[in-house]
């Protein structure tokens, strides 16, 4: 840290004319006499002499606190000029030291200013005024040095350190690696890279402000530094993002072990400000040579784990896996063509009929998207809605789907005798974004549609994300007649209390637990559990997935009223689903799939 000029640093930042203490080193007496007598004669100098005849006894007297100088006699006995230069130095580093040769040739003179010395008198010449012109320039200058060197010093460490923190900064941290790397491949060790980032940090900010995550950030700096050795780096990458050098690892488990640490030391919440805080962390983890050589690759790879680490739920460690470099050029391939798709028409929805179980009438709807992806043909969601949400292209795509949605359902709204519903899915990310509300009331405005025949889906995984500014949107939405629906009930572990706070209108059983009935009793438990909850609730129950005739019966024994799946209908292309509204009811599907059984 840059620190400021103390004036009680030693040697002192003088007045010109202030007292000054000399120490003289001199084995002729007389000399060493004529020196003294004559500074102490000096009226206008108050400057004391003391007299010692060699280095032993200068030693001594250099432990005493207080000396301005030393001038240091060359003419020593037994000792080179040089090896008497080094050995005083060597005692008291930081005072200026003026040398007095007896016959000083240039060429001598700069070789002892180069051993150190601030300046050069010749013996038995100078007179007592010019010993205390030199020394009192010896001391200015030697200040001088000292100041430039402590600003040099303070100018490395800001280069290099990260200024809120105070620990390494990128610069450091790759330097650092470079060094270690060159050492491993020399002595065989091995190295490992951790990149760490804070999960929901962004919350904190956004809530408390900057002051407080600032002070959050350094205490995990703190918390992150006591966890690894001296010779190990650590540094702030930048906002709420880590990385760490370890070296010398003797076992492949070790940088586990570390991360182990690490995530444990960050477990305990943090007190700033009279408020508590959570701060779990993601890491990941490239061991060099097995992940890369080069410090680039290892901090890219490391990089990559972390990234899957966060999008497994955070709070955990990941070591790097070549499938992850695969994967990360996927996405990108996969984002670049992505963000042309709206302009060229490429999305497309799919529609599947959601049933009334008793009557087998349809009431409703799903719009479910896909891209028609120019290489590789008709994509489902899951191969590039992540993408769509990392980049935020979500936000437009979802636009879309809305408009177009909401449009189609129109139309078919008149084929439907009773009431009738579109389901819309939407994204944690898509609610969470300015101007969400705005997007579906142009959506219903445009289309004709009422809010109760909007459903807008959303999975119970992007529950955790929905806070702050989204959960006012839902309940604005929710103010405006529009239905919520909390799809692939059952996964997500959402709270009671979260259920009751968000007023949704209906509960979707995810199919992964429709496909296990009627046998699997953890389903059945699960799915009864879910039906007995919504009545308790007062909300409605659709159950996804249904594929077989046996699923339907025992979820129509159970009490459930509504469902979809291939069982009905698969999603279909929206000519082949307004064929299918044409007819009264599903029956005629249910026949067919039960006579291909
Ligand atoms: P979801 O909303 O739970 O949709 C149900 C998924 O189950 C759909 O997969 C559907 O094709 C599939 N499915 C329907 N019936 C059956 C069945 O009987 N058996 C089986 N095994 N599967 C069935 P899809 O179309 O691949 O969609 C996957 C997920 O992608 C959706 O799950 C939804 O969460 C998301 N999604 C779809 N469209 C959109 C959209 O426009 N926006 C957003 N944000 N997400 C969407
Ligand atoms: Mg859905
Ligand atoms: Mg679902």
């Amino acid at each position: 840290m840059l620190q400021p000029m103390s004036a009680s640093r030693d040697p002192v930042r003088r007045h010109p004319s202030a007292d000054l203490r000399i120490l003289l080193v001199e084995p002729d007496p007389r000399e060493a006499e004529r020196v003294a007598t004559g500074a102490h004669a000096l009226p206008s100098a108050r400057c004391r002499v003391r007299t010692v005849p060699d280095l032993v006894a200068a030693r001594v007297a250099l432990r005493e606190a207080g000396w301005d100088a030393v001038v240091l006699s060359l003419a020593l006995r037994d000792l080179s000029p040089l090896e008497a230069l080094a050995q005083l130095h060597a005692c008291a580093p930081r005072l200026p030291i003026i040398a007095v040769e007896s016959d000083a040739g240039e060429e001598l003179e700069s070789t002892v200013i180069a051993a150190g010395a601030h300046a050069v008198l010749i013996c038995g010449e100078y007179s007592s005024r010019a010993l205390v012109r030199t020394v009192r320039q010896a001391i200015e200058r030697a200040q001088i040095f000292e100041e430039l060197e402590a600003a040099r010093k303070a100018a490395r460490h800001l280069a290099t350190h990260d200024p809120l923190t105070g620990i390494a900064n990128r610069l450091l941290l790759e330097d650092r690696l470079e060094h270690a790397l060159a050492g491993a491949h020399r002595s065989g060790e091995t190295i490992a890279v951790l990149m760490l980032d804070l999960d929901g940090f962004k919350g904190i900010n956004d809530d408390y402000g900057h002051a407080t995550g600032d002070e959050v950030l350094r205490c995990v700096a703190g918390r992150l530094a006591k966890q690894v050795r001296q010779s190990d780096t650590i540094a702030r990458l930048g906002g709420d993002e880590f990385a760490l050098v370890l070296t010398n690892l003797q076992r492949e488990t070790d940088p586990a072990r570390v991360a182990r640490k690490l995530l444990a030391a960050l477990s305990q919440p943090i007190t700033v400000a009279g408020e508590r805080f959570q701060t779990d962390a993601s890491i990941g983890i490239a061991v060099q040579p097995r992940d890369g050589s080069e410090g680039g690759e290892l901090l890219r790879n490391a990089d990559l784990a972390m990234y899957a680490a966060k999008r497994e739920g955070g709070s955990q460690y990941r070591f790097h896996s070549p499938e992850m470099n695969a994967s990360a050029r996927e996405r990108l391939r996969i984002e670049g063509r992505l963000a042309q798709g709206l302009a060229r028409g490429e999305f497309l929805l799919l529609f599947q009929p959601q049933v009334d179980l008793s009557s087998r009438r349809v009431i409703g709807v799903e719009a479910l998207l896909r891209w028609n992806d120019p290489l590789t043909g008709l994509r489902p969601p899951a191969a590039f809605l992540a993408v769509a949400e990392e980049t935020g292209q979500i936000a437009e795509i979802g636009a879309w789907v809305l408009q177009t949605a909401c449009c189609e359902a129109r139309r078919w709204r008149e084929a439907v005798a009773g009431p009738f519903h579109i389901a819309v899915n939407v994204s944690a990310r898509q609610i969470r974004r300015l101007g969400f509300e705005r997007i579906v009331e142009e959506a219903l405005a445009e289309s004709g549609l009422t809010p109760a025949q909007l459903t807008l889906e959303i999975s119970e995984s992007a529950l955790v994300d929905v806070e702050g500014t989204s959960l006012r949107t839902l309940g604005a939405l929710d103010e405006q007649g529009i239905r919520l629906s909390l799809d692939d009930f059952g996964c997500g572990g959402t709270a009671l209390a979260d259920l009751k706070r968000l007023r949704f209108h209906e509960l979707k059983i995810d199919g992964a637990f429709v496909a296990g009935l009627p046998d699997d009793p953890g389903d059945v438990t699960i799915t009864s559990a879910i039906l007995t909850l919504a009545r308790g609730l007062g909300v409605d129950v659709v159950a996804e997935g249904i594929e077989t005739q046996e699923q339907l019966t025992f979820l129509e024994a159970v009490g459930c009223t509504r469902g979809q799946g291939f069982l009905f209908a698969a999603p279909l292309p929206r000519e082949a689903f307004a064929t299918l509204l044409g007819t009264p009811t599903l029956e005629p599907w249910l026949e067919k799939a039960r006579r291909t059984d």
